[in-house]
């Protein structure tokens, strides 16, 4: 059964994928550490000095005494940190890009018992502060979800990023109301280079009370950090990870590569060199006639209009993007395993391609 499995999987060179920054592996750093912590008998479920370091090392990042809990993915991260902030007939509102909307199969809506997701518009992924004070106003009666949590997600789903001010404005803008906010930050680190700022420019020091920090696609090999601001929101979260099949018995593994990437600074440097990849993609793929660039580049993404020719002809030739994701266009995503050689191997099979424009 296994071997049936095994060789119906198409072989995947390594150098032509673009889908998602989780195709790519695990970087040294990250599994240096796994293997580090691989000595022995060690207490389970977290309490082992792998994951006290882990914690203690995002407190100093953050320069905060936040609450740190690990758990197996995003959609976990962002679901139970939303249910957490909210009862059942309150609401969260976000771009409706938003994974927590598209992309987590109403996890966030399960485990918060039935919390409404409330949708606000906005360019290149960024949410209209009108829109969602829209949203927020719009009726203050019973009969109408109560607004509680205000999401935004950095790096934006469309490779964009929010500047420190923008997210102390939407922040700003939730207190107002009463709501708490929470950031999706799948992509943090690639934010964080964008914008050569501090981590707590862009978080608690904006006004950000928890914030799901992505450890995967950083590369890791699996593992988010849902970081807790304010602790007193962060009460009986360990139940709610238990709960739910989020929390690791071997919880030491999942924890021990955040030290390795936290104190070599291989989360930046992965972060910073994938944000360089999907730059240089733009700049060649700027000058082809019939490709349009839809958004303005970032973080560690492309999105790029093109027409159905081209794009089939890519898929043909073997090129793995996505194209439903955002408002349409094939998403190019780079990661720590980019190299600059799959950038000009993929510059140079668009650049190809766009000759079968008529
Ligand atoms: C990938 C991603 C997540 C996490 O997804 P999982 O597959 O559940 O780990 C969350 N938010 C955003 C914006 C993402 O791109």
């Amino acid at each position: 059964m296994t071997d049936t499995l095994a060789t119906s999987v198409p072989e995947i060179p390594i150098f032509n994928q673009f889908a998602s920054d989780n195709y790519a592996g695990i970087c040294p750093q990250a599994l240096q550490a796994m293997n580090e912590a691989n000595r022995g008998f060690v207490p389970s479920y977290g309490n082992d000095k792998w994951t006290e370091r882990a914690c203690q090392n995002i407190r100093e990042l953050f320069a905060c005494d936040c609450q740190v809990f690990f758990v197996f993915n995003g959609t976990a991260a962002n679901s139970l940190a939303l249910a957490a902030l909210c009862r059942s007939y309150h609401s969260v509102v976000c771009h409706e890009m938003a994974h927590i909307e598209t992309d987590e199969c109403g996890a966030p809506e399960f485990f918060s018992n039935g919390t409404k997701i409330m949708l606000a518009s906005g360019v290149d992924g960024k949410l209209d502060l009108e829109a969602v004070e829209q949203l927020i106003i719009r009726r203050t009666d019973i009969h109408y979800p109560k607004p509680r949590v205000l999401s935004m997600t950095q790096s934006t789903e469309l490779g964009t990023v929010y500047t420190p001010e923008e997210v102390a404005a939407a922040t700003d803008l939730a207190r107002r109301h009463g709501l708490r906010v929470h950031m999706d930050g799948a992509r943090f680190a690639n934010a964080v280079v964008s914008l050569d700022c501090h981590p707590a420019d862009i978080s608690w020091k904006a006004g950000v009370d928890v914030l799901c920090m992505g450890g995967a696609k950083n590369g890791m090999a699996l593992g988010e950090a849902v970081v807790f601001f304010d602790r007193e929101l962060a009460d009986e979260f360990e139940y709610r990870c238990k709960q739910s099949g989020q929390l690791a018995s071997k919880m030491r593994f999942m924890a021990a590569p955040w030290n390795g990437m936290l104190e070599s600074g291989a989360w930046l440097d992965n972060a910073r060199h994938a944000n360089s990849c999907a730059r240089l993609l733009e700049k060649e793929l700027a000058d082809i006639k019939g490709i349009r660039i839809m958004h303005p580049c970032q973080s560690n993404s492309l999105f790029v209009e093109m027409p159905p020719v081209v794009s089939q002809a890519l898929h043909d030739a073997g090129w793995h993007f996505y194209s439903f994701i955002g408002a349409g266009g094939a998403r190019f995503m780079c990661s720590w395993q980019t190299s600059r050689e799959d950038i000009q191997q993929l510059a140079a099979a668009v650049r190809q391609a766009s000759l079968l424009i008529s």
